[in-house]
């Protein structure tokens, strides 16, 4: 533990708890009355910050917006019944924002600072934590680089700002999903494996295609040869085929997915055989046929756990079964959700308590 983060606090003088809507909470559009920012120069990160939400003053040459030296990181706090409010694993964000900075030649952040920061942030907004099955707070931080300065190098300086957003759920229905064969999402060497802004960025033309042929998401497959299935939009792919939960291993075109961690640790709590390698769409094809593929999901902390109805390969669709019949996922998105609102024990001491 370090000693307590040093936190310079500005209260907003208008709430706008009153006037927003909890009733409808689009995802990532509400945000909560106030913000963290921390600058990041001469080598250190200072000017801790919490002040009133709003829109921050910046160069327009500042090398994030030219050159992409930007990410992010996703997280989020529960209420539970008694009022408490907690945070699922910050700890496994927090090292993973660092490699996500190790990537990009960007500054890391002490793990205690970058938890001690998101917490203070939602301790001083808990009202803004719904308190509603299936909601959450959404916290968001992200840090890019603010050197006015056109040349292709790393910046000096940086900004370190987190923002939380109540919501609800993110999917209702289950997910028709394309693999798909042509746009790769990451290759060997690249950064897929970091949160970095450009990742989504590109994959952005790819999913609108996907919307447009009437899916709503996408699963991307290896960058060499198109035959094995990585990861869904902004979250794991995992499947249970005769009985094994398996899912890609993580390397470098694979996010390491808390939730993914999670549902793994779930999985090996419940004796369950757990494979982390690479999944071919082949065996998923044959899988839906026979039957033996009786479940696939993404995992993400904002999808939550978003099942699969059917995923198409080349323009075959295969179905799966009814999602509300399906043992396992059905029984991660309970236990699950149980240990995030307090409902059931946290033996593996996943809530951070704020
Ligand atoms: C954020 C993200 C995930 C899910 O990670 P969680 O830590 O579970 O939220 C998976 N894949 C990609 C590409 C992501 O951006």
């Amino acid at each position: 533990m370090t000693e307590t983060l040093d936190i310079k606090i500005t209260k907003t003088a208008h709430s706008r708890l009153n006037e927003t809507d909890f009733n409808n909470l689009p995802f990532g559009k509400v945000f909560s009355d106030h913000m963290l920012v921390a600058d990041y120069a001469d080598g250190e990160w200072k000017n801790f910050e919490i002040l009133p939400y709003g829109p921050i003053q910046m160069s327009p040459a500042i090398s994030a917006l030219h050159y992409g030296q930007a990410f992010f990181e996703g997280i989020k706090a529960y209420k539970h019944d008694d009022g408490t409010v907690s945070i699922f694993r910050p700890d496994k964000n927090a090292i993973r924002f660092n490699k996500s900075a190790e990537r990009l030649c960007m500054p890391t952040l002490p793990e205690e600072v970058f938890i001690q920061s998101i917490a203070a942030l939602v301790d001083i907004d808990r009202d803004w934590v719904p308190a509603k099955a299936d909601h959450a707070m959404y916290i968001r931080p992200f840090m890019f680089a603010t050197d006015p300065y056109l040349g292709v190098t790393p910046s000096a300086t940086y900004k370190f700002i987190v923002l939380v957003s109540p919501v609800g759920p993110y999917f209702s229905k289950p997910l028709r999903v394309k693999i798909e064969t042509h746009y790769t999402r990451a290759a060997e060497g690249g950064m897929g494996y970091a949160k970095a802004a450009g990742n989504y960025g590109a994959s952005m033309l790819p999913g609108r295609k996907a919307t447009e042929e009437g899916f709503d998401q996408l699963i991307w497959t290896d960058a060499k040869e198109h035959k094995y299935v990585e990861e869904m939009g902004a979250a794991n792919a995992m499947f249970v085929l005769d009985g094994t939960l398996i899912t890609a291993e993580t390397k470098d075109t694979i996010l390491d997915g808390v939730t993914r961690d999670t549902v793994i640790a779930l999985a090996k709590d419940w004796d369950i055989p757990v494979e982390e390698r690479k999944v071919s769409v082949e065996e998923l094809v044959e899988g839906a046929k026979s039957g033996k593929l009786t479940d696939a999901f993404g995992a993400g902390t904002a999808a939550t756990i978003a099942p699969v109805g059917s995923f198409c390969v080349d323009g075959t669709e295969y179905f799966l079964s009814d999602p509300a019949t399906r043992e396992f996922s059905q029984k991660v998105f309970t236990t699950l959700n149980a240990i995030k609102y307090g409902t059931a024990p946290d033996p593996h001491g996943w809530n951070y308590i704020v």
